[in-house]
């Protein structure tokens, strides 16, 4: 099976090094030129609890892979899928599945714009990793991941994805309904990630502040709602307690979350995936939203302040 991942950058590296150290036929593509260079020429530093090592997985920039793709692994960042589907056209076939593992809501719409719903498979994980520079990946811990084809049929193809990535050390299930998990991450992330955005904090920080269980209260209730009406049932106790687990500092919790670093590294975040798809439902189905609202115009104005020249 000839696998292509796309979005080379930290879970893309994290989940193409492992595939690759496990005999698949696998490339990464990213359009960041340095981080392929890096690899091409040094191989994919992968640091993880046993070291460091060396990958010498094949990279290219997406106008130098050719040819029609099996799988094609998706792992931008939700704001670059529609522009990274139209630079990897000449990579897609009518036998091509496409398999997106990003966070946030809007993603299946956007790619079903390029391929069939039967061709497009849909994950969510609960691994991490982070580039601590071009053609180096941190890759710490465990986690797991589900996945299914949008129909929620294919179970054949969808079961040869999991036993690839069980393969390769990656933990994953057949999911039969990855959609209401991909909406318990919406909720974590779209209380966590602007939160500890605005405070510039890591979870483990804000989850000693005495008002913590206040503030996430009301955005948590008001994603339950808006949920609801979507026909998705989400489970308040399961998000706080998911939310509760992420503040342990030896979990996650002394990590700085993804929105800060896109903002300090004047990059867009996520937002609009998240507590933006949220509210853009809740206005559909007349929800009032103030709590996510508050919160996804102030990163937007982060991000429009990364736009304009420093005046300090
Ligand atoms: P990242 O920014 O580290 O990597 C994305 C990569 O995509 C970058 O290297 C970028 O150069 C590349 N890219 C952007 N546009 C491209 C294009 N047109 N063609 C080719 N490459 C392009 O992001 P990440 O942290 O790996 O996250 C990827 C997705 O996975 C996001 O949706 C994120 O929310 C989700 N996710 C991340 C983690 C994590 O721990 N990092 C965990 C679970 C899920």
């Amino acid at each position: 099976m000839n696998i292509v991942i796309v979005g080379a950058g930290a879970m893309g590296s994290r989940v193409g090094s492992a595939l690759y150290k496990h005999d698949y036929h696998v490339q990464l593509i990213d359009d960041w030129e340095e981080h392929v260079e890096a690899i091409q020429q040094n191989g994919l530093m992968v640091i993880n609890e046993k070291g460091k090592e060396q990958v010498y997985i094949p990279a290219h920039l997406p106008k130098d892979c050719a040819g029609e793709v099996d799988l094609l692994i998706i792992l931008t960042k939700s704001t670059k899928t529609d522009s990274m589907m139209k630079s990897c056209l000449h990579l897609l076939g009518k036998q091509t599945q496409v398999l997106t593992l990003q966070n946030g809501l809007g993603n299946i719409e956007i790619l079903t714009k390029y391929v069939s719903k039967e061709q497009l498979f849909v994950g969510v994980t609960t691994y991490s990793a982070k580039l601590s520079g071009p053609g180096m990946v941190e890759a710490f811990g465990s986690g797991k991941t589900e996945i299914m084809n949008v129909t929620g049929q294919h179970i054949e193809d969808t079961e040869r994805m999991i036993q690839i990535f069980n393969h390769s050390g990656i933990h994953a299930t057949i999911s039969e309904n990855v959609i209401k998990s991909i909406w318990n991450k919406v909720a974590f992330n779209s209380v966590m990630n602007p939160l500890c955005t605005l405070t510039k904090s890591s979870a483990g920080v804000i989850g000693t502040y005495s008002h913590f269980y206040e503030i996430i209260d009301p955005i948590i209730d008001e994603i339950i709602k808006v949920a609801e009406v979507e026909g998705i049932e989400l489970n308040k106790k399961y998000i706080t307690e998911t939310i509760i687990a992420a503040l342990n500092p030896s979990m996650s919790g002394s990590h700085l979350s993804s929105m800060y670093q896109d903002i300090q590294r004047g990059e867009p975040t996520e937002i609009e995936f998240l507590n933006g798809a949220l509210l853009k439902k809740g206005e559909h189905n007349q929800i009032s939203m103030p709590y996510n609202q508050i919160l996804y115009h102030l990163i937007k104005m982060l991000e429009k302040g990364n736009e304009q020249p420093s005046l300090i």
